[in-house]
């Protein structure tokens, strides 16, 4: 069985004594309403600690929203997988469209942090989807594909074992558009197959992947009711409790 999992992505919202607030309405809300599925947020680096600290004792799990592509030493400014596993982290969103199109993240940089995060003991949240040209240009299967390929493909099966794949269409992300049930499903089935024919049909099977891009309150049951999501990376909507504790009740 495949986990079934909700997980916020904060992105570069919040002080730290807002998110600190927002972790403990989160804590709080979630002792009425036990989860069925992995609840995690992806919070900035100079949360993580404290967060870490707000959540102990939760079930909600923490996540970086990104980590570098160097494991250590003269790189100013950066974060390393290790450190990010040394706040109490445990997941690593890796791979999302903003950091491929504002920081000019490519497949082989995306490669090494991956690994990175893995040789830490950290999971990835990796994140693959196609623009709105690519879209209207039909050619969506294969971007996902070769990103697939570019970043994650040279693991072993152990390795893949620990990724969560994120569909998350970039004309969905933040923009209202929200992919409808069947694209989400025969997108999420097309990612599913290509894993088969990689690793073979139990790891595909295993693999969670989530749906992202404009998933809210509103429309994260249907989304959910496809047998192929597997649960949902939830930016905007993970900013108010109320709203990701309803996303959460839908998984
Ligand atoms: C995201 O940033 O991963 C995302 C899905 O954002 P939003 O839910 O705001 O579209």
């Amino acid at each position: 069985m495949r986990t079934k999992m909700v997980a916020g992505n904060w992105k570069m919202n919040k002080t730290l004594q807002e998110g600190v607030a927002l972790a403990t309405e989160l804590k709080e809300a979630l002792k009425q309403q036990t989860p069925k599925c992995e609840v995690v947020i992806a919070t900035p680096f100079i949360h993580l600690a404290s967060v870490a600290q707000v959540i102990e004792g939760s079930p909600i799990r923490l996540a970086a929203e990104n980590c570098a592509d160097k494991a250590q030493g003269a790189y100013t400014g950066e974060v390393s997988a290790a450190m990010v596993r040394s706040t109490g982290a445990e997941y690593c969103i890796i791979g999302h469209s903003e950091r491929r199109a504002y920081y000019h993240e490519d497949y082989s940089i995306l490669r090494e942090k991956v690994l990175l995060a893995l040789e830490n003991g950290l999971k990835p949240i990796f994140c693959i989807g196609e623009v709105k040209e690519e879209r209207e240009a039909n050619i969506h299967e294969q971007v996902v594909k070769d990103q697939l390929e570019g970043s994650v493909f040279n693991l072993t099966a152990e390795q893949f074992a620990q990724v969560t794949l994120a569909y998350e269409p970039v004309w969905a992300i933040g923009t209202g558009l929200t992919a409808t049930p069947a694209q989400a499903q025969e997108m999420h089935a097309f990612i599913r197959k290509t894993v088969a024919e990689k690793y073979g049909a139990q790891v595909a099977d295993d693999t969670t992947i989530l749906y992202g891009g404009s998933c809210n309150a509103k429309n994260a049951a249907e989304l959910f009711a496809n047998p192929d999501v597997d649960g949902g990376l939830i930016g905007g909507a993970s900013l108010k409790a109320p709203d990701f504790c309803t996303i959460i009740a839908a998984r």
